[in-house]
């Protein structure tokens, strides 16, 4: 293959740091060959991101002949598996293929690593993003996460409460019928004002309800609803308690809400003796009245006061859970935003149409989904890692990225990347004919018209690609065909094994293939010769999705390098686009041309209408990304200088130095919090496991910058005597080691309370005179504390998300807020991890009577926990406007996972059978000498460790 001139163009493009925007089928694998190769000869690796593992291995041996013939070597990490060896060695390669995810988890992962070598990653060079929208755009509005479970995460009431609230919604859907007959009744009879209440409460009720989108597309009743809708929101909807009184609860499907009534307040405390069950305290009202009690005394009063704020989480927690399973009920359909899968909810990706393994919502919303289908609710989990993609992305030196559709969004990718987008002419000119959208009263007539239209193009011998929004509307689809008798296949992410086979066969003459987006990315539809004479490959779209650019891509399949084809949407007014944003006008057209069942209008002026509807949606969605952004910015500043923190720690180099630079801030701190001797004596207790340097009238004497020199130079030289007596210790041992022949030693180590313990290597503990067991103790105990405490700072920073976004309400910027509270979170999170690791090892020592164990030649590697990668969406609709109906995607499957523990898992085999040994049990306890084959068993499957 010879490249195209365009095609030189477009990777001279993506070498500046560009983004190409490229047609379908004008070769942009072959195009990304020439920057690439360029770039690779630098020697610092080139990463080439794709959207799918397909697409990556698919490029990567497409192309590698082509590097290998010029010497540079080629892999993809999509083929191994994570944190081995053989993912190391891709990311050594010159050239390393792999999927955006993988790319960032990977990432993640390098910053959770317990040592240099489990790290796989370089730093980040140059990157070009394949579909480069698809990633940068769709997939940047989740975050990626690496979550494991909570301790003690399960107390979660979905399945008590989900029984109570199947009848709630039971019962709305009764209230909501009966209202639609009423108003079916009240607008026959002409009384438009009830019959326009009767309408407007049907739809505050159940929006989505079938036979009410149906009616609202008949002829003025949608105008008929808004024109009540608008008394109601008027005023700051003063009247809106009154439309709402014989609800029990109400939607607002624009923004994901729903909110139980006082109705359906009572109808869920139902039996039960307590009113108040699903009532919040007035925390702050009934606080200041315990406060003002004066009957009580402090001991009554504080027992009142926890006993309150117990009560208040309790219901706050209730609550939560009867909203979530509301919204599972309400707002989220099978098959179309989740399939089950073998008793598993698995969420599908309304951009690609693809299911997103291991990806949960979050919130307990995947918990409330799991009780309403009747599966197994899985455990609560918490973020362990956390990064956006756009802060993923803008780590790499140079970003180039390539794309059939990147001009809607160049303000995006300018404001967010810095990348300018270059249109690149196509190399034969297009010849597809777009043809302007056919717009149907309801969906009925809609599908009918596609089934119609799809039996004509067969006849015709053209094949055809029918695009539809979600695995439901293609399995309707399909149906359809089947009476009809047209043979066809489906593409869908139940479906995605055949995915390879059905795209081969899909340019055929008068084959038919219906998918969902999934078809839309990278995928190479060839025609036939007979396909290409009966006019070329049909596009039909069954309804416009949320942004032109998904449009795009689906009409681009179409027409490559010069073939023939076509593309029409089908749209109805019951469509979402059209239901949610600005079909009225469309509706009155249409009300005004008088239309009757069946008909169609087709003009320039609607396709241009729907597209507008469309550019609104998109600079909402624009908002909500980069509002994510601006919090996860905020995330980025402390992850990037703990990240730094810990890799200092594992390269061990400047460890000593930031451990003795500690060992002054925390000493610093005591002596500028405690003015009183005894208090501070007891402190510097606690914290050194030393007695101060100066007596209580020394210490009156002194300045504070006195004491806080005086007490960190005694801290320092009781700390480097006591790591000394370890080091003579540990010296004998490792000589005894070397000489029956063993390579490394295990050394138990105690602060008094808690025992762990460090593997070292014989020769260099000789070597280092010992101070290898030393580096190694801070190393590990570092990164312990580190871990630990981040993890439970992410949760804060979490919650902390949630509760500033209330600040709305007293007309403050939760982000500034948020930015505020966050650096004090962040400063806390510091000092905790500080002071907790100075308290650690200073008092650390070898327990006594316990000597080191010699291990085998090569100890085996720590066993990792399993944790669990995913995506999360929480924060996007948390900000309100219109992450759509796919709300918050959040964590993973807790099932898998392990508890983590401070107490290091290390396998280690012991020599001797009968050497008596102390073994600690995953949880926590500890088995004090005890002959090593009666708990062979446990340490050789991992429930134990050797400790001691
Ligand atoms: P895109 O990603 O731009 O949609 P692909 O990279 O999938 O396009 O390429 C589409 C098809 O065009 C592939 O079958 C590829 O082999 C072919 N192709 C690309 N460039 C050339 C070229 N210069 N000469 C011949 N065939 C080419
Ligand atoms: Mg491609």
């Amino acid at each position: 293959m010879i490249h195209y001139d365009v095609q030189l163009i477009g990777g001279i493009v993506l070498h500046q740091g560009k983004i190409s925007e490229m047609g379908t089928g004008e070769g942009k694998t072959l195009v990304s060959t020439l920057p690439t190769y360029l770039n690779a000869l630098a020697g610092r690796g080139v990463h080439l991101v794709t959207v799918n593992d397909y697409l990556a291995k698919r490029d990567s041996e497409w192309n590698a002949p082509l590097f290998e013939f010029h010497g540079l070597k080629v892999d993809c990490i999509d083929k191994h598996e994570p944190n081995t060896e053989e993912r190391r060695q891709a990311y050594l390669a010159d050239i390393t293929y792999g999927t955006n995810n993988e790319f960032g988890f990977d990432y993640l992962r390098d910053n959770m690593a317990r040592s240099l070598e489990d790290q796989v990653q370089r730093p980040h060079h140059f990157a070009m993003v394949d579909e480069v929208d698809s990633v940068l755009i769709d997939d940047a509005r989740t975050p990626l996460i690496i979550s494991g479970p909570i301790p003690k995460g399960d107390e979660q009431e979905f399945e008590a409460f989900q029984p109570r609230v199947n009848k709630l919604v039971e019962a709305q859907k009764q209230i909501v019928q009966n209202f639609l007959v009423e108003a079916k009744k009240e607008i026959a009879a002409g009384n438009k004002k009830e019959g326009g209440l009767a309408l407007f409460r049907a739809y505050r009720g159940l929006p989505k309800s079938k036979p009410l989108i149906k009616f609202l597309s008949e002829n003025g009743m949608k105008q008929l609803m808004h024109e009540t809708e608008s008394i109601y929101l008027a005023e700051n909807q003063k009247l809106m308690p009154q439309a709402d009184e014989p609800l029990l609860f109400t939607i607002e499907e624009k923004n994901n809400q729903v909110e139980l009534t006082e109705k359906g307040l009572a109808f869920m405390s139902g039996n039960t003796e307590n009113p108040d069950f699903f009532v919040l305290p007035h925390l702050s009202i009934d606080l200041n009245k315990i406060e003002q009690n004066k009957e009580l005394n402090d001991a009554e009063r504080l027992a009142q006061k926890e006993q309150l704020i117990t009560e208040y989480n309790e219901k706050a927690s209730r609550i939560h859970t009867v909203n979530q399973l509301l919204k599972a009920y309400t707002l989220f359909e099978k098959d179309t935003e989740y399939i089950l899968v073998e008793g598993k909810v698995k969420i599908v990706d309304e951009q690609t149409g693809r299911v997103m393994e291991g990806r949960r919502y979050s919130d307990g919303l995947h918990q409330a989904i799991e009780a309403k289908e009747g599966v197994n609710v899985e455990d609560a989990s918490q973020t362990y890692a956390t990064i956006t993609l756009q802060n993923y992305f803008r780590m790499y030196h140079k970003l180039g990225g390539m794309t059939g559709t990147a001009e809607t969004e160049a303000g995006e990718f300018w404001t967010i990347y810095k990348l300018d987008v270059v249109s690149i002419p196509t190399n034969r000119p297009i010849q597809r004919k777009d043809q302007e959208d056919k717009v149907y009263r309801t969906v009925r007539e809609k599908y009918n018209a596609v089934a119609e239209e799809i039996q004509e193009l067969v006849a015709a011998g053209r094949p055809v690609l029918v695009g539809t929004t979600s695995v439901e509307n293609s399995e309707l689809l399909s149906r359809l065909l089947n009476i009809r008798k047209i043979q066809h296949n489906v593409l869908n992410a139940k479906q995605h094994a055949r995915e390879a086979d059905i795209v081969a066969e899909a340019g055929q003459s008068g084959k038919v293939t219906i998918a969902t987006n999934m078809a839309g990315r990278g995928t190479d539809i060839k025609l036939s010769p007979e396909s290409r004479a009966a006019g070329g490959l049909a596009i039909i779209g069954t309804e416009r999705h949320e942004s032109r650019r998904v449009d795009r891509q689906l009409r681009g399949r179409a027409g490559r390098q010069g073939d023939v084809g076509s593309s029409q949407f089908f749209v109805s007014l019951e469509d979402n686009l059209m239901r949610l944003f600005g079909s009225d006008r469309i509706a009155k057209v249409m009300d005004r041309l008088g239309m009757d069942e069946g008909e169609v209008i087709q003009h320039s002026m609607i396709t241009n209408s729907i597209e507008r509807a469309q550019k609104k949606v998109e600079e909402n969605n624009f908002g909500i990304r980069k509002r994510l952004l601006e919090y996860d910015d905020v995330m980025n500043y402390q992850r990037n200088a703990i990240y730094k923190r810990r890799q200092n720690a594992l390269l061990g180099e400047r460890l000593s130095l930031d451990i003795i630079n500690i060992l002054f801030d925390v000493c610093q701190d005591i002596t500028t919090s405690y003015s009183n001797y005894e208090e501070l004596e007891l402190k510097v207790i606690e914290l050194l496991g030393m007695e101060p340097p100066f007596s209580a009238e020394e210490f009156n004497r002194l300045p504070v910058d006195k004491r806080t020199e005086q007490l960190f130079l005694a801290a320092e030289l009781h700390y480097k005597s006591k790591n000394e007596i370890i080091a003579q210790q540990v010296i004998q041992v490792a000589e005894e080691a070397k000489r029956q022949g063993f390579s490394g030693i295990q050394v138990p180590i105690s602060n008094g309370h808690m025992v762990t313990g460090v593997v070292v290597d014989a020769d260099k503990t000789i070597v280092t005179q010992g101070k290898e067991v030393i580096s190694e103790m801070e190393k590990f105990i570092t990164l312990t504390l580190i871990d630990q405490e981040w993890k439970e700072h992410l949760r804060e920073m979490d919650d902390l998300k949630q509760s500033v976004q209330n600040a709305v309400f007293e007309q403050k910027d939760p982000l500034l807020i948020y930015k505020f509270e966050a650096v004090n979170l962040f400063q806390r999170f510091v000092a905790r991890v500080n002071s907790d690791t100075i308290s650690f090892v200073i008092k650390a020592e070898i327990p006594a009577a316990q000597s080191t164990n010699q291990t085998a030649p090569k100890a085996p590697k720590e066993k990792a926990p399993k944790l669990q990668m995913s995506k999360d969406e929480a924060l996007s609709s948390l900000l309100g406007g219109l992450a759509g109906a796919q709300e918050e995607p959040g964590y993973h499957d807790p099932s898998a996972g392990q508890v983590e523990r401070a107490a290091p898992r290390q396998a280690i085999k012991i020599a001797d059978r009968n050497q008596r040994v102390t073994v600690q049990y995953q949880d926590g306890s500890i088995k004090e000498n005890v002959k090593y084959k009666s708990v062979e068993a446990d340490v050789d499957s991992g429930k134990a460790v050797v400790v001691g």
